[in-house]
């Protein structure tokens, strides 16, 4: 395999011109659509409120039948919200966040899906009290006679393994890509599942308005994620046309990979973001891996840098040049739209230096900076030639403090003599999860409030 080291495009050079696109946050939106997300629960309970009635709860499986709606319903609408959270809507990415979407995603997950189980037990527990049957005949006649209920049931059972494979001991254990598979199988069971609502469920039998109205809340969720996930990223990507450029070594085991493309200079993106990547080389264009930008644009040019830890990341170094580039973006809210204040601090450490590089170059111009880099040894330092210059350009101030964590501490006194007007100043982080953590408890000692300290996390 070729792969040529020669750097493609000066990084190291100020960007000539500005006339980049970039989009800001959207709270007002991302206010709108919690908002709808509320009027829709409110809704929902309406719809299940109005079926009940005192004769119907008092006769034989009267309560267990309410419960079944009611959990029926909230599980149902959960699940949608559950999807729509991963729809990866632009005015949500960029004012939340993706980190905060997948852990308000993770949030909702059980309570959907304990929702959804209880249903389908009290569903089998109320007929088999109103017609006398025995539980487990109660759940064979489901399946036997009644609309779509088996479809329903394996819909149930796709949720369940999923919902099993997200338990954290399983998917420590699971490759991401297995898991990632049985995620999508989640679709399925949403699918599967729709048609007994309709065709069972008491609040729709002969109330064609709730009937419409919920088919058209499923529909709009479907074409939604149809258009986000897969629509629009196919039509950018045949837009943008990128190709691997060039794949340089930069510190060992890291890579930066230069991709090239026509139409970049429309492409609205922050310093700090990352797409999701997707190679398209034998073994593996089905791996689809998120990168920060570690520089903005330069079109026809786009940057990544890798350290290579497993498969994908580590078979970057044997892409060949001229290898298609399929990706999905830009995500994320670790940008310049979080400051509040007119000083800066970027801290980093490790690979999670990249998109500090990127968030350094699209900060406003005049705005006093302090970068704080920790590695190993000088070797490791990722772009620090080019973080240097950046930061000399803005007459800030360079620390890279290099040796091991015992050697170094990014202890409160160090980051205060380190970065002037600490206490004062919006901080962005980015390295490995242990040393995020140890350094936002030393901002606080420091007196940073929460608020103004920013990180981004390369786990989800
Ligand atoms: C927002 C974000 C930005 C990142 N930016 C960079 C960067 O600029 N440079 C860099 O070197 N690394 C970055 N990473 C980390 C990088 O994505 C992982 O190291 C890489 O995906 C590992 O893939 P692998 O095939 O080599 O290893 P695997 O063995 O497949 O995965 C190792 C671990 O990486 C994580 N991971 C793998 N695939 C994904 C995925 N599609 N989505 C989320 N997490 C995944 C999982 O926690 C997994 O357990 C970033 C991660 C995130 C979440």
């Amino acid at each position: 395999m070729a792969t040529s080291t020669k750097h493609t495009t000066e990084w190291h050079s100020p960007r000539s011109g500005d006339s980049r696109r970039t989009l800001s946050p959207r709270p007002q939106i991302a206010n709108l659509l919690a908002g709808l997300a509320g009027v829709g629960f409110g809704a929902v309970t309406a719809l299940a409120l109005e079926t009940e009635g005192h004769s119907a709860l008092y006769s034989p499986g009267g309560w267990a039948l309410a419960v079944t709606r009611f959990s029926g319903f909230w599980g149902g609408y959960l699940l949608l919200l559950m999807v729509l959270l991963m729809v990866r809507l632009p005015w949500l990415e960029r004012t939340v966040g993706q980190d905060q979407l997948v852990r308000w995603h993770r949030k909702v997950a059980p309570w959907a899906t304990s929702l959804t189980s209880l249903h389908v037990l009290a569903a089998i527990l109320g007929y088999a009290q109103m017609l006398h049957n025995s539980i487990l005949s109660q759940a064979w006649i489901f399946v036997l006679h009644y609309p779509d209920m088996l479809a329903a049931y394996v819909g149930w059972i796709l949720l369940l393994v999923a919902a099993f494979s997200s338990i954290r001991i399983a998917r420590r254990k699971m490759r991401y890509e297995t898991w990632w598979v049985v995620h999508l199988y989640t679709y399925l069971g949403l699918g599967l599942a729709f048609m007994h609502q309709i065709r069972t469920g008491i609040m729709f039998l002969g109330h064609p308005l709730s009937t419409q109205m919920w088919t058209w809340t499923w529909i709009g969720a479907g074409v939604v994620t149809l258009l986000w996930r897969v629509a629009v990223p196919v039509v950018r990507n045949l837009r943008f046309g990128l190709r691997v450029a060039d794949i340089s070594e930069v510190a060992p085991g890291v890579r930066s990979v230069t991709v090239s493309g026509r139409h970049l200079d429309r492409l609205a993106v922050n310093g700090g973001q990352f797409f999701q990547w997707r190679f398209m080389a034998k073994e593996l264009w089905w791996h689809s891996h998120p990168y920060s930008l570690s520089a903005l644009p330069r079109p026809p040019f786009l940057r990544v840098t890798v350290k290579g830890l497993g498969d994908q990341s580590s078979a970057l170094k044997d892409l060949k040049v001229g290898t298609r580039v399929f990706v999905e973006g830009p995500y994320g809210a670790f940008t310049r739209h979080r400051m509040t204040r007119e000083r800066v601090v970027l801290i980093g450490a490790g690979v999670g230096i990249t998109p500090l590089r990127a968030l350094l170059e699209d900060l406003p111009e005049n705005r006093p900076v302090s970068v704080i880099i920790r590695a190993r040894t000088a070797e490791d330092v990722v772009h620090g030639d080019e973080m240097k210059l950046l930061v000399e350009a803005r007459k800030g101030s360079y620390h890279e403090l290099i040796g091991s964590r015992d050697d170094v501490s990014l202890d409160a006194a160090t980051l205060t003599s380190l970065a002037h007007g600490l206490a004062d100043s919006d901080v962005f982080i980015c390295g490995p999860e242990g040393f995020t953590e140890s350094v936002v408890a030393s901002l606080q000692e420091a007196g940073v409030p929460h608020s103004r300290i920013h990180f981004e996390s390369f786990t989800f």
